[in-house]
């Protein structure tokens, strides 16, 4: 694994990625956002018209591929080469991905994927998700689970993916997020879950600034303390 792994899970509208991508930059690190590895094979399952069958989303992924591939700070998404990272935002795709993400052969791969990609960071990587600090790297440096009341993250959803902070539209992303969440949660292998070691951050109240600084602070006192 890359030298040091800072994971970062939570449920969704948590803010998790964009926090994740800014705290990596802050820290030289390479930002891995593996919902997003997800998203790309929910997507390629769908084009090829499988979007229930393991084996053969895991035989799509392998042949495509898909990928993330590391560009400066970030590992873009990737499905035969082509830069996916709009498309994995479509609705089709996010409707779809908690079924294809409770695959078990489906989340093998993912993981192997996540321990590759973190591998070839020579710094150190920021990863997101449900299950990094439990399943992928439950040697992570620094785990933390970062949360918000379900009010808040769908606030945060709409303003950023839909540009519709009406009541109307909070309420519709709400309950969007509360479908994944309940799905991801309950599912069989790897629920979103925090780790028992895992430190809890609640941004509800938070700026995202200060959403961003005390993630950082909590990884640089972890980092310090294990140079
Ligand atoms: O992070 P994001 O909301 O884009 O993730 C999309 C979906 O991918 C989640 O709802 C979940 O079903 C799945 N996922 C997962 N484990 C992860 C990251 C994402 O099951 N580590």
């Amino acid at each position: 694994m890359a030298s040091r792994v800072i994971a970062l899970d939570g449920p969704a509208g948590s803010g998790k990625s964009t926090t994740a991508r800014v705290v990596a930059e802050k820290l030289g690190f390479g930002h891995i956002d593996s919902g997003a590895l997800y998203r790309a094979l929910t997507l390629a399952a769908l084009d090829a018209n499988l979007p229930d069958q393991a084996d053969r989303i895991v035989g799509l992924a392998r042949t495509l591929p898909v990928r993330l591939a590391l560009t400066g700070v970030g590992y873009r998404p990737e499905v035969a080469g082509v830069d996916v990272s709009a498309a994995i935002r479509e609705t089709r795709v996010t409707e779809r991905v908690s079924a294809v993400a409770a695959l078990p052969p489906v989340r093998e791969w993912v993981n192997a994927e996540l321990r590759g990609a973190a591998a070839e960071h020579p710094a150190g990587v920021v990863i997101d998700g449900r299950d990094i600090g439990t399943v992928v790297f439950p040697e992570a440096t620094v785990k933390i689970f970062l949360t918000a009341s379900g009010e808040e993250r769908a606030r945060r959803r709409s303003r950023e993916v839909e540009l519709d902070a009406s009541e109307a539209g909070v309420r519709r992303v709400r309950a969007e997020l509360d479908r994944r969440d309940t799905a991801d949660s309950t599912r069989a292998v790897a629920p979103l879950s925090a780790a028992p070691d895992a430190i809890v951050l609640d941004g509800t109240s938070l700026s995202f600034l200060e959403q961003v600084d005390a993630v950082v602070r909590l990884a640089r006192k972890t980092i310090g303390s294990h140079a």
